[in-house]
């Protein structure tokens, strides 16, 4: 049972759409359901196949919840991954309708508990290829029709098409977008150095998509903070509409630039599921937010690894007050290293070089 007041931080849902909130300000977004439900034990890495949207919606249900307790603007439906393709490596093809459908409709009910808008989410196919572009466009093309009727028959208010390898596969998105008359938000990934895999530089890419009439472009996994900026700032300064970053994390770096990237001092690699030792703090993760805005970027959000305490931190950070806040820390009134007590801090916080 709730606390009655559980949601009184929360607004009553209002009826802007995504453009209208970017022009009114900053839109806070919140992803990595796929590497959170992982951790929790409901998503197998690997095929990382949404079946928990099948399987244990509650627990679906309760991350939403707790990205929207945290601040997040908008629910992003779990069908990421949940395309003919994928679904065929896991032996689950005969629930791809019902594994959409219900991503939606379970985006929709926690979006309307508080003020958020719901998304559809297509993303990468692995079907796209650049030497046989027309057949496997039609392919392509007809993956994201067949997903995203079902999220409009649900209800979305606008598509988020991510973590695009190829400029060319994020276009047949943008289009298929375009003729449901949605607003889009096209990003990239951006696992290579400059370019995309059909060989656009990222900055390019991010204006063609502009220009090709994507409401919101920029990038989104990948790249932690102090790799992914400052390509988003070369996008500020060429693409005037909104602009989007939803970085993962990590502390990536000039040599190890993706967390797929990402070595241990011996060299092993570490990506996926052993990444912990490079998370960021809430602290950091706040400060990208800080950093995010003062370069103008629309929508601020986070991608795989982000969980509800660094939205939490990123809302803060952007001078927010949201439903979590009433547990956000004070370490003042801890105990031992609270500074009410300042002999016990002293004891507790043992010198252990001393
Ligand atoms: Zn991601």
């Amino acid at each position: 049972m709730l606390p009655s007041d559980f949601w009184s931080a929360v607004p009553a849902r209002n009826s802007r759409g995504i453009l209208e909130r970017l022009k009114a300000g900053v839109v806070l977004g919140a992803e990595g359901y796929v590497f959170e439900l992982e951790r929790r034990g409901y998503i197998k890495a690997g095929p990382y196949v949404p079946e928990v949207v099948v399987d244990f919606p509650d627990a679906l249900r309760e991350l939403h919840r707790e990205f929207l307790r945290a601040g997040a603007e908008t629910m992003v439906a779990l069908t990421y991954y949940a395309h003919r393709e994928k679904l065929k490596d896991v032996g689950r093809e005969k629930d791809l309708e019902a594994m959409n459908r219900q991503a939606v409709r379970i985006a929709n009910e926690v979006a309307r508990e508080g003020d958020a808008l719901v998304a559809g989410d297509i993303c990468n196919t692995w079907a796209y290829d650049p030497k046989n572009k027309e057949a496997s466009s039609r392919v392509v093309r007809a993956m994201y029709e067949e997903q995203l009727s079902w999220a409009v028959d649900e209800g979305i208010d606008y598509v988020i098409a991510e973590t695009n390898d190829y400029l060319g596969e994020s276009l047949i998105a943008l289009q298929v977008i375009k003729e449901l008359g949605l607003p889009a938000m096209v990003t990239l990934a951006s696992t290579r150095p400059h370019q995309t895999w059909d060989g656009y530089d990222y900055v390019d890419a991010c204006k063609i998509l502009a220009d090709s009439g994507a409401d919101i472009v920029g990038l989104n996994c990948d790249r932690g903070p102090a790799t992914m900026l400052p390509i988003i700032e070369q996008v500020r300064s060429r693409v005037s509409g909104y602009i989007a970053a939803q970085p993962v994390p990590y502390k990536t770096d000039e040599a190890m630039p993706t967390f797929e990237s990402l070595k241990t001092a011996d060299g092993t690699n570490i990506f996926p599921i052993a990444l912990e030792p490079f998370l960021c703090t809430r602290f950091e993760i706040a400060d990208y937010a800080r950093r995010a805005q003062a370069l103008g970027v629309n929508y601020i959000g986070i991608c795989c690894g982000g969980s509800p305490h660094y939205v939490r931190a990123m809302a803060e950070a952007l001078g927010r007050t949201v439903a979590a806040s009433r547990y956000s820390p004070a370490i003042e009134l801890h105990p031992m290293i609270g500074a009410k007590i300042e002999e016990k801090a002293k004891e507790f916080l043992v010198d252990w070089k001393g």
